[in-house]
């Protein structure tokens, strides 16, 4: 008989004007100094993992969010040598999951804190990425099917959505019945480990989920095994190539690679746009998160006739923007997530500055990482050598009859994920939404924020493998290639 699906509705999230749910999130943070997280793996069975770390507030350095240590090498064997399917029944994996997306939600006081303290989300951000890592967890339970799993999965997931893209790689694999090692990124594992262990509380036996935290060495030894049958990896373009190239040497020919990876997303801006729309949407795709999303907008590009006059409104807006701690609530841009990140995305300001390319920058506060928003003037996306993970906006722009050479400069990138565009004129975004090659396309809006389910997210090119996360196609990526033909004969 049919399986009944139960009825799904995204998060309705968070009111941050709310005063009880602010009095739960204010007293989250309050116990902090006397409570020290603590990551470690955990694995189905014992664990012995290398000497703690103590992690890095991005927003203050001298402060820690608590230490973690790492899986060993002894630990990663371990977690292949223990690892199975998780077989239960159909409906109960869906209970299960669905229980875990409710008991994340009761968690958001903790979750907020550690967002914030561990990965340096402002409240907004930590409210979108709590709702999104609920609704993938609800929309996957809802999703799953009983075809059989591919077996072992890997899911290695990146520190700007150390919550929901964790979540969303892990329950994905979970759902369709698979064993799942998951290793979060080496600056955001406390976050991960408080999913883990309300998963497994929520039901999901350790032998189907185990956590190791770690880095690169890590990441290595849990893509170039034999017995790993697919790997979900969301992070740079060159590390999906080097696991693809592991993969290829010691994994079976059908392991199944998914990756989702960067983006030099650009935004047309023609002189039929209104200018205030289009400000406001440049502002939040190139600056929220601190410009530290994928789909981030890198590269603008306005109609040489409205360039001036939006320009300056883009300084005027730039200038009202708020810099610092991101749990304030006034603050619209944090820190980004650790020294290294700052180092690159200063150099490369540096080296515009000393061109004489800058149009305008605020200032940082000096306590935390933080870089401050920046625009840049550029002849076009040719010239942004390598994304750029950070709040700086490149400008360039276009005459009227330059809009299909810009198409297809954008194009010629190689990347695709997303591309925003605001006009007034019905043809053209026809005719730009055909031509370019990006997987989310957004019109007359910021280019940020996709949502579960009515907005399925991924690129193609060097953005990624496809399929699309909180879209239909994702899951089955997570199920065994085919179900066995059997020709009898008598
Ligand atoms: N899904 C996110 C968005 O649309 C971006 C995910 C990422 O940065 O990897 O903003």
């Amino acid at each position: 008989p049919e399986l009944y699906a139960p009825a799904r509705v995204n998060s309705m999230g968070f009111d941050l004007m709310h005063t009880p749910t602010l009095d739960v999130i204010e007293s989250a943070r309050a116990p902090w100094k006397a409570h020290r997280w603590a990551a470690v793996p955990l694995l189905n069975g014992e664990a012995k993992p290398k000497k703690a770390v103590r992690l890095i507030n991005p927003a203050a350095s001298s402060r820690s969010p608590g230490t973690v240590r790492n899986a060993s090498e002894a630990d990663v064997t371990k977690a292949l040598d223990n690892a199975a399917v998780w077989d239960a029944p159909l409906e109960e994996r869906r209970e299960v999951l669905l229980r875990a997306a409710d008991m994340l939600e009761s968690h958001y006081g903790e979750i907020f804190a550690l967002l914030s303290r561990e990965a340096g989300k402002g409240l907004p951000d930590c409210v979108a990425e709590l709702r999104e890592a609920v609704d993938f967890l609800r929309y996957y339970a809802q999703q799953a099917t009983n075809t059989p799993p591919a077996g072992l999965f890997t899911c290695i997931s990146p520190w700007n959505f150390p919550l929901a893209i964790f979540c969303g790689q892990v329950s994905a694999a979970l759902a369709a019945g698979n064993a799942v090692l998951a290793k979060p990124a080496e600056q955001t594992p406390l976050i991960a480990f408080l999913a883990v262990t309300l998963l497994h509380d929520a039901g999901v036996p350790r032998h189907a989920l185990q956590l190791l935290p770690g880095g690169g060495e890590v990441g290595a030894a849990l893509t170039s095994d034999k017995r790993i049958n697919g790997v979900a990896f969301t992070g740079s373009t060159n590390t999906a190539l080097r696991i693809r190239s592991a993969m290829a040497e010691h994994c079976d020919p059908g392991a199944i690679l998914i990756a989702e990876t960067g983006g030099l997303n650009a935004m047309i801006v023609d002189s039929t746009a209104l200018p205030e729309q289009a400000v406001q949407s440049i502002v939040e795709s190139a600056f929220q998160s601190a410009g530290q999303r994928c789909s981030a907008l890198r590269c603008l590009y306005i109609q040489e006739d409205i360039a001036e006059d939006v320009i300056e409104m883009l300084e005027g807006a730039m200038d009202a923007l708020v810099m610092g701690n991101p749990w304030d609530i006034s603050t619209d841009v944090g820190p980004v997530i650790d020294e290294t990140a700052q180092k690159g995305i200063a150099e490369h300001i540096d080296a515009a500055r000393a061109d004489g390319r800058v149009i305008a920058e605020l200032t940082a506060p000096t306590a935390g990482t933080f870089i401050a928003p920046t625009m840049i003037r550029v002849k076009g996306i040719a010239d942004l050598e390598r994304e750029i993970f950070g709040p700086v906006l490149h400008i360039a722009t276009f005459k009227a009859t330059e809009l299909n050479k810009v198409v297809d400069a954008i194009n010629a990138t190689g990347y695709g994920l997303t591309f925003g565009l605001h006009t007034r004129i019905d043809d053209r975004v026809q005719h730009i939404s055909e031509r370019i090659e990006a997987g989310n396309i957004y019109v007359n809006r910021n280019q940020i924020g996709a949502i579960v389910g009515s907005q399925p997210f991924g690129g193609e090119g060097l953005s990624g493998t496809g399929p699309k996360a909180g879209g239909p196609n994702y899951l089955p990526r997570f199920s065994a290639p085919d179900l066995k033909v059997v020709d009898e004969t008598w």
